[in-house]
């Protein structure tokens, strides 16, 4: 019998998507098997930061995997030490642990929090996370998050996670006991929307979490390495946290994670933490990679560049379409659309070619590559132009 050219069947539908198949990937653009060109500016979901297939990532990755793929998790490997060290140079913190994924870095950073609990603060294992956080999808990390749609799903939840809502200080003050530990949040809640915690926010967090001897953990998955036009966020900041996650960016498309904590907070003992692929040379040589072209000052100032650039042109795209404002910082922007189009306009989107991304119904999200160009901003707003006018008309027939 004549198989068609893909079954979908033989995998676990976990969400709807659209029937193409993409095969290619170069910069900017995607191509799917017919060889339709898209242009990208979702890119992995935040993750490729050099874009599709960059030369330098594609080469390292050929090259460690003739060296050395995997030695097992119980011995040292070079690239893993190197990227540790890259990470601590940059950076406030002083270890690393590496995983596979953003869930697990935040998976890695409770359990890092409820051990400085036990070591330190008489057992205290409360953590304050925030309405509208995500923080991945284990059943810990969907506890610690604060999405709605969450709230149905897997009962009963991980125990000790208290909600608090993102830039209001009483909120948090409300939920402080014997029992907290730390206080973890996105400081741009970006799968809820693109919702910027303010500086202020962030600088009286420090301050509150100081005053009560908790762990500030910052959930830098998305926010990191560059997407807000510095290395990681809390550079934006006059504050640094205790803890920082990475992931995304971290590998330019590679399943790469990490979790960073200073001396006083990294606390793991032998037996805590581990893993198979936990600093895996494959992944972290990839890192390496990136860390060498993202890590430069050059490049985050172009990203920067291009980052206000982007929300510039989203602005006057805003007002010619009577929307609303644009939310984000760097190159992880939100535009409020004021009305429940996201959905089609992400539907009309790609039938043209152009991939964008819409985390809420009233809202689109933009996180192209870092190093995107002024013309492929120009050709991205030029076709969301077309397709806002289209789905304006549409909805004032109807
Ligand atoms: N934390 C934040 C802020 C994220 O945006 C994400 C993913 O979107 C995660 C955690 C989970 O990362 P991963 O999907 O790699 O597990």
């Amino acid at each position: 019998m004549l198989k068609a050219a893909h079954s979908f069947d033989a995998l676990m539908e976990f969400t709807a998507r659209p029937q193409a198949v993409f095969v290619r990937g170069q910069g900017a653009y995607l191509w799917d098997d017919t060889g339709k060109r898209y242009l990208d500016f979702i890119q992995g979901w935040a993750v490729n930061c050099l874009g599709h297939a960059p030369a330098s990532l594609a080469d390292a990755l050929a090259a460690q995997a003739k060296l050395l793929i995997s030695p097992s998790p119980a011995y040292h490997n070079a690239a893993s030490l190197k990227l540790a060290k890259a990470l601590v140079d940059q950076s406030c913190f002083d270890q690393v642990f590496f995983t596979s994924s953003g869930a697990e870095a935040n998976e890695g950073a409770i359990k890092l929090a409820r051990k400085y609990g036990a070591v330190h603060k008489n057992g205290a294992f409360e953590i304050i996370t925030f309405e509208g956080g995500f923080h991945g999808r284990t059943l810990a990390t969907m506890s610690a998050s604060g999405k709605k749609t969450f709230e149905p799903l897997f009962e009963p939840k991980v125990a000790g996670f208290r909600k608090a809502t993102l830039n209001d200080l009483e909120s948090v003050k409300q939920l402080i006991n014997g029992n907290t530990v730390a206080i973890m949040l996105e400081p741009i809640q970006g799968e809820s929307g693109v919702w910027p915690a303010t500086d202020q926010f962030l600088k009286e967090l420090r301050a509150l979490t100081l005053e009560h001897g908790l762990l500030l953990i910052f959930d830098e998955i998305q926010t990191g390495m560059g997407r807000t036009g510095k290395l990681f966020y809390y550079e934006h900041t006059d504050i640094a946290p205790d803890v920082m996650t990475l992931g995304k960016g971290i590998g330019g498309g590679v399943p790469l994670a990490a979790l960073l904590a200073t001396e006083k907070a990294s606390c793991f003992e032998h037996g805590d933490e581990g893993g198979t692929y936990k600093g895996n040379p494959l992944m972290c040589a990839a890192g390496l990679a990136i860390m060498e072209e993202v890590g430069k000052p050059a490049f985050l100032e172009a990203a920067t560049e291009a980052g206000l650039h982007l929300e510039s042109e989203l602005q006057k795209l805003s007002a010619r379409h009577g929307l609303g404002e644009v939310r984000g910082r760097g190159l992880l922007l939100g535009l409020n659309l004021k009305l429940p189009i996201g959905a089609a306009v992400v539907q009309e989107a790609f039938e043209a070619g152009l991939l964008v991304n819409s985390p809420r119904p009233d809202a689109l999200r933009f996180m192209p590559a870092l190093n995107v160009t002024r013309e492929e901003i120009a050709e991205m707003i030029d076709g969301l132009d077309g397709i806002l006018t289209k789905v304006g008309a549409a909805r004032r027939v109807a």
